[in-house]
């Protein structure tokens, strides 16, 4: 039974692509489906003067290039819509602010809660949270923010972030997100393996050969040339989402529903990065930046709009990294990721090695998990084939369609108005992550990488390869 939420949202950078393409298109479904009914508003900000109706506009313009419904729905959703022209840095407008939402909380009744969502560029995150407070929006409801990547550019200015969002929020009010633990396969995970006793059996270093997690993307950077050039595929892709991919393949206890106890175990595997010294840094990681394709008609990276004919940013890498845990030690965790590799495929392989068939499981069976597939669908393959007598094995058929529907975002905004915490990264977590990748980057930008170093449509660099090779392993998607 779909229970309604009351609460106001305020959006910060209301006016921007991830309000237009991602939350106001998931606030609508939400709306469609119950959960957003009678007892919500939304505040969009942001620098121009726009008027309520204009803003509505926009709106609506964005959910049909979504939704086949009715205008008229659309415009029933809009009219819960306001407009309120907002610059960070001006203390006024956050009194402004405060009382229209103190009205729109009387006109639909919202309980006097609040969600702060900070859909603008991250070097505002820290005053606007700051203005939040010091400006006295808050409310005897619940006051929720919402932190949307990059939380950081490496461990120091995450800190810094942290340190000026925690003077205005405590820990337990901010939901930083990574919209990889959104999607519902990746929510899976850790069922999969609860409800699973034999593959939970086996999931440590007696009977896993090694675990690769390979998120790919076909495209190259497009228009977003700018921030790639701040970022890189290390920051962008593995700090974040692959860690997270990781810390839900790997925790202890998956069984475990209390948000504090599954954080605590995301924070102790993070927490046993084995760490890396520079050489290791150089035998361990590799990276490339993309060329132009086979054929000549791709644009190479240093090409693009907005990036240094010599960048020096990486497109793709691939990694080793290992955890000094009583679980997993001596299992390699193999990444990658890369932009204008062959096709777009989000995926996790766990490659058991021989001893699993004292558990019932044929030697050397990979199970895959396909985190994305096209239209936002995940389907889960079933690689594993066990015993008729092994009852309590996966029981899903070889190639088993999981019918995800629900967008990351949908979900995600259902646990903040449910105050559910699971699917958010603590502070911990990035603490532990930033520090290894920082230790890979600042041994990057000590050396001169030879790029471009990938052909477009490609698998990124040969010593991606070789990587595997070396430990006698190969990457199953290849
Ligand atoms: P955008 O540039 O499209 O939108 C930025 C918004 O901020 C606009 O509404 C703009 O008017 C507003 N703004 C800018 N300066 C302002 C100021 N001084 N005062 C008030 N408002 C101001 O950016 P975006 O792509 O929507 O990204 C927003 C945030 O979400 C960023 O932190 C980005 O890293 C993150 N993010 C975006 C995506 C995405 O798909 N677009 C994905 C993941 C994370």
């Amino acid at each position: 039974m779909v229970k309604e939420k009351s609460a106001i949202f305020i959006i910060f950078g209301g006016s921007g692509d991830l309000a237009h393409r991602k939350l106001y298109p998931s606030l609508f479904r939400l709306y469609k489906s119950g959960f957003l009914k009678d007892h919500f508003a939304v505040i969009g900000t942001a620098r121009r003067p726009w008027s309520d109706d204009y803003f509505r506009e926009t709106v609506i313009t964005s959910l049909k290039d979504y939704f086949d419904d009715d205008e008229d729905v659309m415009k029933e959703f809009a009219k819960h819509f306001y407009y309120q022209s907002h610059d960070v840095n001006d203390s006024e407008h956050y009194i402004a602010l405060k009382n229209l939402a103190a009205k729109l909380d009387d006109q639909f009744d919202c309980g006097h809660n609040r969600v702060y969502y900070m859909a603008i560029a991250p070097r505002f995150f820290g005053t606007v949270a700051e203005h939040i407070n010091s400006e006295g929006l808050k409310t005897s409801g619940y006051n929720r923010l919402v932190i949307e990547k990059p939380f950081g550019r490496d461990l120091d200015s995450a800190c810094e972030l942290n340190g000026n969002i925690s003077k205005a929020f405590p820990e337990d009010d901010i939901y930083r997100i990574d919209h990889y633990l959104g999607k519902e396969m990746v929510q899976d995970i850790p069922h999969i393996r609860a409800n699973n006793p034999t593959f939970e059996k086996a999931m440590n270093n007696k009977y896993v050969s090694n675990i690769q997690v390979t998120l790919a993307e076909s495209l190259g950077v497009e228009d977003r040339g700018g921030y790639y050039e701040t970022a890189g595929v290390l920051r962008d892709m593995v700090q974040n989402h692959i860690m997270q991919i990781i810390g839900a393949v790997a925790s202890d206890e998956p069984d475990a529903t209390d948000a504090k106890v599954i954080h605590q175990h995301k924070c102790d595997l993070f927490g046993s990065l084995k760490e890396l010294t520079p050489e290791q840094v150089d035998k361990s990681f590799v990276r490339g930046q993309y060329d132009t394709d086979k054929l000549g008609e791709k644009k190479s990276y240093r090409e693009e709009d907005k990036v240094a004919s010599d960048s020096e940013i990486e497109t793709f890498t691939a990694g080793k990294i290992e955890f000094e845990s009583k679980r997993w030690s001596g299992v390699p965790f193999y990444v990658r990721s890369g932009k204008r590799l062959p096709d777009k495929q989000s995926r996790v392989d766990i490659v058991f090695n021989d001893k699993v068939a004292d558990l019932g499981i044929r030697a050397n069976t990979v199970v895959t998990l396909l985190i994305e597939q096209i239209d936002g669908q995940s389907i889960l393959i079933n690689g594993i084939n066990y015993k008729d007598s092994g009852q309590d094995f996966i029981k899903f058929p070889e190639e088993a369609e999981f019918n995800h529907a629900r967008e990351a975002y949908e979900s995600l905004i259902i646990d903040i108005l449910s105050g559910n915490r699971v699917h958010f990264t603590l502070w911990d977590e990035l603490r532990s992550t930033w520090k290894y990748i920082d230790t890979i980057r600042e041994r990057w930008d000590s050396q001169t990488p030879e790029f471009p170093n990938y052909i477009s449509g490609t698998m990124g660099p040969d010593a991606a390869e070789m990587l595997l090779e070396r430990d006698g392993n190969t990457w199953i998607w290849d």
